[in-house]
C-alpha cells in the first residue's frame, strides 16, 4: 500500500453560546492509499492557526510521504519528530495512519493496540461558566446522566478567558458548593489550568484534599518543575501535570524521576499521535504511574483517545469536555464533526466503537456544508 495524496479540509464552526470565541476552524486530514483506503483526523491545537499548519503540512510534508507505506507507523513518526515541525502535524499524520492501518487490517484500532477493555468510564469535563450555579447544575445533569466522574474547570479560568480577576478563593467555595451537591459518594477532580501561584496552588489543594477531590490538575505554569515538586512535599492529594509540557516522552522523564507529578498526561494532538501518546503511557506504566488521557479538542482525534485508552491498563477516564451554554448539557463537543453519536451506556462508560480504523466517519455533509476550501 502507498500514500498518494494528503489532502486538508477547512470548515467553520459555529462555537455554543459560551465564554470564548463565537466561531473556530476546523481543519480535517485526509490521507488517501492506492488501495482506495483513506484515514482522516482533525488537525492542530485550539490557538493554532490550522490553516497556517495546513499549509505547511501540504508544502513540506506531503513530497516526502507521497509513495511511503503508511502502514510504516514507527517509522513516519521517527522521520516527522526529527524534522522539527509542529508537533501537532506528527501527531495528525500518526492519527490518519492509524486509522487506515485498522481499516486495512479490518480491525478496530483497539485491537491493534491490544485491547485491555471494549469499554471505558467516561469522566465529564466542565466549561468554565460565570455563575457557580451552572457548576452545580452541570455536575448534577452529568451524574444523573450516569456519569461516575466530574471535572471541574473553576471560575479562576476567567482570568485568562475573559481577563477577569477572580480570587482563587472562590474556586474552593465553589468545589464546596459542587461537593455538597453531589455528596460524598461522588467522584469530583479540579484542573485549575496552570492558574495559580504556589500560595493559591497550596490554599486551593488543603481545600479541595479535605473536600475528597481525587486529583488537582495543573495548578502551577507547566514548565513549573521545581514547583510541583515542592508543591507535592504539602499535599495529600495527587497532582497532576504534564498536560501540555513540550518536547514528548523524553521532556516527560524529569517529572517521573523528580517526583514532580503522581500522573503522566496529554493527548494524541500535542503529544505526537496516537503512538506518542503510547510511549508516554508506557514510562507512566514502568513507574506504576497512570497516564490519565487529555480530552483532545476535536472528535476524530477523542475517538483515537478511547482507542489508545481501551489498550492502556493505565489510564482511569476517558475525559470528556462538555461545552454547552449555562443549563444545557450533553456531547456535542465530543461528536461535533461525526457522522455518529458516541453512545454512553447509563453506567457512565462509553463503547469503544468496533468498526475498522477509528470506527467512524466523518458527517462529510456538514464539514463541507458552505464555502469549504480544501488545501491540496
Ligand atoms: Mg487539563
Amino acid at each position: 500500500m502507498k500514500i498518494t495524496d494528503l489532502r486538508v479540509l477547512l470548515h467553520e464552526r459555529t462555537m455554543p453560546a459560551v465564554v470564548g470565541p463565537p466561531t473556530t476552524t476546523l481543519a480535517l486530514l485526509t490521507v488517501d492509499t492506492d488501495e482506495g483506503i483513506s484515514g482522516h483526523t482533525f488537525l492542530g491545537a485550539p490557538g493554532e492557526d490550522v490553516v497556517a499548519l495546513g499549509s505547511t503540512l501540504v508544502r513540506q510534508v506531503k513530497p516526502t510521504l507521497l509513495g511511503s507505506d503508511p502502514l510504516d507507523i514507527g517509522r513516519i513518526w521517527l522521520t516527522l519528530g526529527r524534522r522539527g515541525l509542529p508537533p501537532t502535524l506528527q501527531g495528525a499524520i500518526d492519527v490518519a495512519l492509524w486509522d487506515i492501518a485498522g481499516k486495512a487490517a479490518g480491525l478496530p484500532v483497539h485491537r491493534l493496540l491490544g485491547s485491555t477493555r471494549t469499554a471505558v468510564p467516561v469522566q465529564t469535563s466542565s466549561w468554565v461558566y460565570r455563575d457557580p450555579a451552572d457548576y452545580v447544575d452541570d455536575a448534577l445533569a452529568y451524574r444523573e446522566l450516569g456519569v461516575t466522574g466530574h471535572k471541574l474547570h473553576p471560575l479562576t479560568q476567567l482570568r485568562s478567558f475573559a481577563g477577569t480577576p477572580v480570587a482563587a478563593e472562590a474556586d474552593i467555595d465553589l468545589c464546596r458548593r459542587v461537593r455538597d451537591a453531589v455528596g460524598d459518594g461522588h467522584r469530583l477532580f479540579l484542573d485549575a489550568a496552570w492558574a495559580y501561584d504556589f500560595g493559591e496552588a497550596l490554599r486551593v489543594g488543603r481545600a479541595v484534599q479535605a473536600l475528597g477531590y481525587e486529583w488537582l490538575e495543573d495548578p502551577l505554569s507547566a514548565d513549573d518543575l521545581y514547583g510541583y515538586v515542592r508543591l507535592k512535599q504539602h499535599l495529600a492529594i495527587p497532582l497532576m501535570a504534564t498536560e501540555i509540557t513540550s518536547g514528548g516522552l523524553t521532556a516527560l522523564a524529569p517529572w517521573v524521576t523528580q517526583r514532580a507529578t503522581d500522573f503522566l498526561r496529554g493527548d494524541v494532538v500535542l503529544k505526537g499521535g496516537i503512538t506518542g501518546l503510547r510511549k508516554i503511557a508506557h514510562l507512566a506504566e514502568a513507574f506504576h504511574l497512570n497516564c490519565e488521557l487529555h480530552d483532545a479538542y476535536t472528535s476524530l482525534n477523542n475517538l483515537a483517545t478511547l482507542h489508545l485508552a481501551a489498550s492502556l491498563p493505565n489510564c482511569d477516564w476517558f475525559e470528556v469536555l462538555v461545552i454547552n451554554p449555562p443549563g444545557e448539557h450533553g456531547f456535542s463537543q465530543l461528536e461535533y464533526g461525526l457522522a455518529e453519536p458516541f453512545t454512553l451506556d447509563g453506567q457512565g462508560m462509553v463503547q469503544v466503537p468496533e468498526q475498522p480504523g477509528l470506527g467512524m466517519e466523518p458527517d462529510w455533509d456538514l464539514l463541507t456544508h458552505g464555502s469549504a476550501d480544501v488545501l491540496r
